[in-house]
Formats: structure tokens, sequence, C-alpha cells
């Protein structure tokens, strides 16, 4: 068996593993240490732009903490993938709006692993069976999603619960298919409700309801789940608390606990969901941490930062990642009862920030397919 090989299976195991997030603190610790050790060791043997990003900051301190990560913009500038990662299945584009986008190489295995890793993060929401659970997803199906991450993401419910897709081609949400889809499912079944989508879609449904008088019961019958951020409609923002309450209000909820929101970027391939406490869940096979954006130095837990990833998931391509989000990781137990690791993003990094963080992210160069700071 070769050392991959090996790193694979014990990756699998935990993806594919009932109840991840009920582990000890202890527990998910050493699972991180480890795959993301083995990771980074994996990455510098099949990844030779990986290799040579590593080798060129010359002689390292030990640890994963302190392991050369690429800074995600650099996946704009240049194809990075493993070498012997077989056929690519689908390149997947970021969903920005304006200039480059990153494109990340997906393989099968780390597609399959992508699902898990949605699997296991609804998990957080709470455990139903197939035939318990219907979705309504506020944007386009699987299929129409093309290459474009979030929807993408968000579609791959399709493959785990029947789901109905209420967006069309041109991009139009139908509101009044997604009320009647909603309120058919409360009136003629006892399943339970999820309702997805990017949180301007929620907006539109809570001011189609309001603007028609509709009113929907979910009292404990529905959870929704918002992922993919504002993008260009961030001129519509509404604040996190207030955003929930609205949902709740128009949705006839019981609790703020069933709205949700999700974290993703295309340059990783883990999903991560809130709990009903609204802390985000860092799952085990996930290593982040924060990075000082005038040095890239490792800071300590609860220290605001640039988030930084190795993502064991990551089979095709290095998920091994420093992002533009400033954020805050944590650990301990959370209200929910749960112990593990929880992060925060805060804002996007802001160019030109005093210090300097384009240090990383702004001047990333690449040569005949070689990573390289000026
Ligand atoms: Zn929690």
């Amino acid at each position: 068996m070769t050392h991959s090989s090996i790193k694979l299976s014990k990756t699998d195991d935990v993806i594919f593993s009932e109840n991840i997030f009920d582990l000890s603190l202890e527990q998910q610790d050493m699972i991180t240490n480890e795959l993301s050790s083995d990771t980074v060791t994996s990455m510098l043997e099949r990844c030779p732009q990986y290799e040579k990003f590593y080798s060129s900051f010359g002689n390292l301190r030990e640890g994963v903490s302190h392991c050369p990560k690429i800074p995600t913009t650099t996946f704009k500038l240049a194809d990075i993938k493993s070498s012997d990662c077989g056929v690519i299945e689908k390149w997947c584009l970021s969903s920005g709006t304006s200039g480059l986008q990153s494109r990340i190489p997906r393989n099968r295995l780390t597609l399959d692993r992508l699902l898990g890793s949605v699997r296991s993060s609804l998990q957080l929401l709470r455990e139903w069976h197939e035939h318990e659970l219907k979705i309504i997803h506020l944007g386009p199906d699987n299929e129409s999603a093309g290459d474009v991450w979030f929807p993408f993401v968000m579609g791959l419910t399709e493959l785990l619960y029947p789901t109905a897709s209420v967006m069309d081609s041109s991009g139009a949400i139908h509101l009044s298919t997604a009320i009647e889809e909603i309120n058919d499912a409360l009136a003629t079944t006892n399943l339970h409700v999820g309702i997805i989508g990017p949180p301007f879609a929620f907006l539109q449904l809570c001011k189609f309801a309001h603007q028609n008088n509709i009113v929907i019961k979910g009292l404990d019958r529905i959870t929704t789940v918002t992922g993919g951020g504002w993008k260009r409609l961030s001129g519509d923002m509404i604040p996190q608390v207030q955003f929930r309450e609205m949902i709740c209000h128009y949705l006839g909820l019981n609790s703020v606990s069933q709205v949700r929101d999700a974290f993703n970027q295309v340059e990783l391939n883990t999903l991560i969901i809130e709990c009903e406490h609204h802390r985000k869940h860092v799952p085990p096979w996930l290593y982040v941490q924060t990075l000082s954006p005038s040095d890239l130095q490792p800071l300590g837990d609860n220290q605001l930062g640039l988030l930084g990833y190795i993502d064991s998931s990551c089979d095709s391509y290095p998920g091994i990642i420093i992002s533009d989000d400033i954020g805050i990781v944590s650990r301990g137990r959370c209200d929910c009862g749960r112990y593990g690791v929880f992060m925060e993003i805060v804002r996007r990094v802001e160019r030109g920030f005093q210090g300097g963080c384009a240090l990383a992210l702004d001047r990333p160069r690449v040569t005949e397919g070689e990573i390289r700071f000026v």
C-alpha cells in the first residue's frame, strides 16, 4: 500500500463516519493533526507546484501551523493540481462577478468527499432520513448550476433529498412557486421542509410574502440554510441578527435556531454549517487557523487574522490555502453541547490594509506554472 492510499482511507473513514461532531475535542484535535500533516506530506509528493512553492520558503519551522499556504488569488492565475489525480471531472469556478475567477480541479474522489462533507454538516441541523425531508432550493438545479461554485454546492442536496429548485435558467427565482412548494409540503405531508439558498433570495422571498400578505406557518417544521453571502448585492445586506428575525417572522418559525448559515468558498472542499446556537463548527478533516496579515505568522485562538486552511478532503489539488477573509478561530464547548473548533468570518480583507497583507495576497506571481511571491 502506498503512503497516499493509507491517507485516503483514513480521510474517508472520518468524512463518511456518523456523528463526527459528537467526538471530544481531544479526539477531533488528534484527527485534525494527523490528517492535515499527512495531507501536507502527500501534496509535497504529488503536486510539484506546491513542492516548489513550499521549498521557496527555505528553512521552515515544523508543523502544519507554519507550513506555507497558497493564497487563494493564485488559483486565478494558474491551474494547480496534483499530478496523479486522474480525470478532472469538474473545473469549479468562483462566483466572482468581476475580474478573474478561481479555477479548481476536482476529480471524482474530491467531489465524493465534498458530498460527504455536505451530508456530514447537515447532521448539525438534525438527522433526517431521505423520506423525512423535502428541500426547496431558491437557486438553480444541479445541472443548470454549471461550474459556478455555490449554486453547485447547494444543488448537491438533490443527491441526498428530494429537492425542488425554483430558479430558472435565466437566473429568475420563481417566488410564487417557492411559496406554493412550501405551503403544499406543510399542508399535505408530514415532511420537514428545508429551504436553502443565498441570503438575497431569502430577502426576496420575505418581501414577496410581505407584499402579497402571504402567511406561512412553519412552526417547528422548517429549517433554513443560507450560503454564498451577499456578493454584489452587499448594498442590500441586513445584519445577521435582524436577518434571522426577518426569516423567522415571514416563515412563521418557532425559533431563530431554525435559521442557519453555511460557509464555503470554491478553493475549500468542505461545507461549514452553524449549529442551533449559530456557531460554525469546523469538521475535523479541516484544519483552520488565523495568520497575522502583516507577516503571515500563525496567531492563537480568538485572535483576529487571515483565515488559513488545510483541507484533507482535497485529493486533486492542494487545499492548503490562505483566504482573503478575516476571521476568528476558537475552540471548546459550544452552548449546543458539542465540543469542537469554531470559526467566524468577520470581513473580507480590505485591499491596502495597514501592515500590508498584500505580502501574500496581492502579489503572487505565476511563471511557467510556478507560484512565487515578489
Ligand atoms: Zn454549537
